[in-house]
């Protein structure tokens, strides 16, 4: 399946494998395991870039007794791990940010290779996977236990957070490193060890993020097995979340993968921290600064080219602001350079692949079939040398009401424009989706703003005033309510989720005074 020499999946190929060898990571292991020629008889997963739409290279697939020893590894290292001292812990963690930043090119364009990223985004995601080990490195000196008043004389109530185990960690394509490394940085030094299925579509560049920690660990005298990459496809996602010794599961990716994965964990007694599909929207009201609000909209909707969790899907406007704003809006996607993300002032790249694409296509004919009317957008575009590539021009559509197109998540560039004339209705429709994960508000009415921030304003996860829904920085928790899933990971507390606490109570007196007055003989 290697592409044909001179072709662009034949340039993509070998750009992959130079940034492979750049950072380190193990070439020989993810060349060729053919079947077909008798070498192997093992399952194989096709590399294929959505540049270029086509394999460029074959990796072989883990198989359930694959997953089970990267699990026992990493259950026997957790032995020596948990005891090494948080502080000792964060040095790796830091030195694997210095990694990341020494070969934060070479990973970038890996993720854009794979997962069809701009460069500008690709390297922002590498940053914020260099940023949440920053973060971790100091709660390495500063995860903290509480100590509570006792009623009981002479006696100390306190709490101390342990390490918790293995943590699994299933992730999604379209981050392909930046969701591993909120997890894995923060469960590292809460200390944990770490088994990763990434996605089966982004196998290249979860290789090279493993080899880079792999190194930070190995130059410090630490185990490897500490992390642990399986490649596959959802059978191996499955075999991770069925296994008993992995303590916590930490799952990115579709709202149905996230229905299939939390019984089997809570089944098995398993802890699990979901972050599934959004449908975000944003409310411009009329007092809105439309300059503003309009650059926001643009980067977190047609952004990603609509391939981010928190990219914005519904676009919630005031009925005497409506016209002008989609006036405004159609001017510029009309004008979005779509093309190569590796190349110079493209804004929008490719979809992950074709099905992708029909399913946008398909969105949009149902919305059609609604009532609505497809300002702008909406076309699938061909691009010179990579017909086999998804791209597509990201859509405006208005809408004349929420109907179930609009209520699930197409993951691709749709942005439905809905109306409306009071604050309350614009919350209600915002509200009325299953999903929870980000929100936004465009006004300069402080009334409106704190409305939607409380309690009877937007029901995410995540709400923002005067900037778009995508974007989170690592220092606050990121994630959603709903069928998004409740899981919270990156900042704030959330490394809690990764550690599991024990309640003590020592009796320092000479008494043994029974708690609530009780009387035993
Ligand atoms: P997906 O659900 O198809 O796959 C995600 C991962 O789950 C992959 O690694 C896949 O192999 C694995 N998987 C699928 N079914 C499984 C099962 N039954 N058991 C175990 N593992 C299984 O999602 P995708 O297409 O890669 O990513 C896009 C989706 O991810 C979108 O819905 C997006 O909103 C969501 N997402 C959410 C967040 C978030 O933080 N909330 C972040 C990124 C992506």
């Amino acid at each position: 399946t290697t592409p044909a020499a001179g072709t662009l999946g034949a340039e993509l190929r070998e750009a992959a494998l130079a940034a492979l060898r750049r950072i380190g990571a193990d070439v020989p292991s993810v060349e060729l395991v053919d079947p077909a020629d008798g070498t192997s008889t093992r399952s194989t997963i096709p590399v294929v870039s959505p540049l270029a739409g086509e394999p460029l290279l074959t990796l072989p697939e883990a198989g359930a007794a694959d997953v089970d020893a990267a699990i026992t590894s990493a259950a026997e290292a957790f032995r020596t791990w948990r005891s090494v001292p948080g502080p000792v812990r964060g040095g790796v963690v830091r030195r694997l940010g210095e990694l990341l930043t020494e070969h934060k090119a070479d990973l970038a364009e890996l993720v854009t290779i794979e997962a069809g990223k701009i460069t500008s985004e690709a390297l922002g995601e590498v940053q914020e996977m260099i940023d949440v080990c920053d973060y971790a490195v100091g709660l390495s000196r500063s995860l903290g236990g509480r100590t509570m008043p006792s009623e009981r004389p002479g006696h100390r109530l306190m709490e101390q957070w342990h390490p918790l185990g293995v943590v699994g960690v299933v992730s999604a394509f379209n981050f392909p490193v930046a969701v591993w490394s909120w997890n894995t940085a923060v469960a590292l030094v809460c200390g944990d060890t770490v088994v990763w299925k990434p996605s089966e579509k982004t196998p290249l560049s979860a290789l090279a993020s493993n080899a880079l920690l792999r190194q930070a660990l190995a130059e410090a005298g630490f185990p490897e097995a500490v992390s642990q990459v399986v490649l596959g496809a959802r059978e191996a996602g499955e075999a991770l979340v069925a296994d008993r010794r992995v303590a916590l599961l930490s799952a990115t990716g579709s709202e149905r993968m996230g229905q299939q994965v939390a019984p089997v964990v809570a089944g098995r007694g398993g802890r699990y921290l979901l972050e599934l599909g959004g449908n975000n929207a944003a409310v411009v009201a009329p007092s809105a600064d439309l300059d503003l609000a309009v650059r926001g909209i643009v980067f977190a909707a047609a952004g990603t080219a609509g391939q981010r969790c928190t990219s914005l899907r519904r676009l919630i406007v005031h009925s005497s602001v409506v016209d002008d704003l989609v006036g405004r809006l159609q001017a510029v996607y009309a004008g979005l350079p779509i093309g190569d993300p590796r190349a110079d002032g493209t804004l929008v790249g490719p979809l992950t692949d074709g099905g992708a694409r029909e399913r946008m296509l398909a969105a949009l004919d149902e919305a059609r079939a609604d009532g609505g009317t497809v300002v702008v957008g909406g076309e699938a575009v061909e691009v010179d040398g990579a017909p086999g590539a998804a791209y597509v021009s990201p859509a405006l559509v208005r809408m004349p009401a929420q109907t179930d197109v609009v209520r699930r998540e197409t993951f691709a560039p749709i942005l439905y424009v809905l109306t409306y004339d009071t604050l309350e209705e614009a919350i209600a429709l915002h509200n009325d989706v299953p999903q929870g994960l980000s929100s936004a508000i465009f006004t300069l009415d402080v009334r409106e703003a704190e409305t939607f921030l409380s309690e009877v304003g937007s029901d995410c996860g995540i709400v923002n005033v005067n900037i778009g829904t995508s974007g989170a920085e690592i220092g606050g928790a990121f994630g959603g309510e709903k069928s998004t899933g409740g899981g919270r990971e990156s900042g704030s507390d959330s490394w809690k989720q990764y550690m599991r606490r024990a309640t003590n109570t020592v009796n320092y007196s000479t008494e043994l005074p029974l708690a609530q007055g009780v009387n035993f003989g």
